[in-house]
């Protein structure tokens, strides 16, 4: 694929999907907003979008869906169907609920994906089991394409390295990944003006609150525009740490430092600093 020309890829990925049912993996951040976005611009109309929801989104977040719903459906899309991950038996209901039960953090804070891959991917896929086209593809023999949102920065690149590929794992065979922000060309910054020129709301960083994956600059912003999500990230922490395991080989949600240590002073006068120089 990746040695086709422009035109040819165009052709050849407008005639995958004119018989392969495609559903964009919605995470509600620019990436898959612009996605959205770009699949308009080219008259390519999703069959589904979807949107897991870990119960640990900030409030914007939540807010861009609801901006998002009435954008696409201005433009004739399919809505966003939001799907979670149901405990069968455990007494939680979302992310947050799920780390504080067992006294400790997202996985991501020890280095693994697996809170993601219960909380984002796997709800995804359980609703797919059973949705029609999804089925009636299956049973032809041909794959859903599923349109992941990883841009065209060096570092998505690394995550993405071929136009399409197909998925492993409980589902492989299912899906067909294809990551259209690569073929596109579109980074991040050309993905908000894309956005904006389309009318289209342009989102805040999506993320869990409490996602050890946020960086100093991210922390400060969670304290300063949802100071109760970053008292409850806080809490989160300290249960973790006080708790019947303890932190043994990370320091909190930080990794290697604890939120609970950051001197949100001393990052927000370096900030408005920086902004004064700008
Ligand atoms: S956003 Fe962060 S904490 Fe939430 S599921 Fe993804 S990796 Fe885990």
């Amino acid at each position: 694929m990746t040695n086709m020309t422009h035109d040819e890829l165009t052709i050849a990925i407008n005639d995958f999907l004119a018989k392969q049912p495609l559903v964009v993996s919605f995470g509600a951040g620019v990436d898959s907003t612009a996605v959205l976005v770009g699949l308009h611009n080219r008259g390519i109309v999703p069959d589904a979008i979807v949107f897991a929801d870990t119960g640990a989104e900030k409030h914007s977040t939540y807010l861009h869906i609801i901006r998002m719903q009435a954008w696409l459906e201005s433009v004739g899309f399919p809505s966003i169907t939001i799907v979670r991950y149901v405990p069968p038996r455990a007494p939680y209901k979302d992310l947050e609920g799920n780390c504080t039960k067992n006294e400790t953090l997202p996985s991501l804070a020890f280095g693994h994906h697996s809170c993601s891959l219960k909380w984002k991917v796997e709800p995804q896929h359980r609703y797919l089991r059973s949705w029609a086209p999804a089925v009636d593809a299956w049973n032809r023999g041909e794959t859903v394409v599923k349109a992941i949102g990883y841009d065209n920065s060096p570092a998505d690149q690394k995550r993405a390295k071929k136009t399409f590929a197909i998925g492993g794992g409980k589902d492989a065979g299912k899906y067909t990944y294809w990551y259209p922000l690569q073929d596109w060309g579109w980074d991040r910054t050309e993905c908000i003006k894309q956005i904006v020129a389309a009318g289209a709301p342009v989102p805040p960083k999506s993320s869990c609150y409490f996602c050890p994956a946020m960086k100093h600059d991210e922390i400060l912003e969670l304290s300063e525009t949802h100071p109760d999500l970053f008292a409850r990230a806080l809490e989160m922490e300290r249960i973790a740490r006080d708790g019947r395991h303890g932190l043994q080989t990370v320091k909190g949600l930080g990794r290697n430092f604890a939120w609970a240590d950051l001197d949100l002073a001393a990052l927000a006068a370096k900030r408005d600093a920086a902004a004064m120089e700008a």
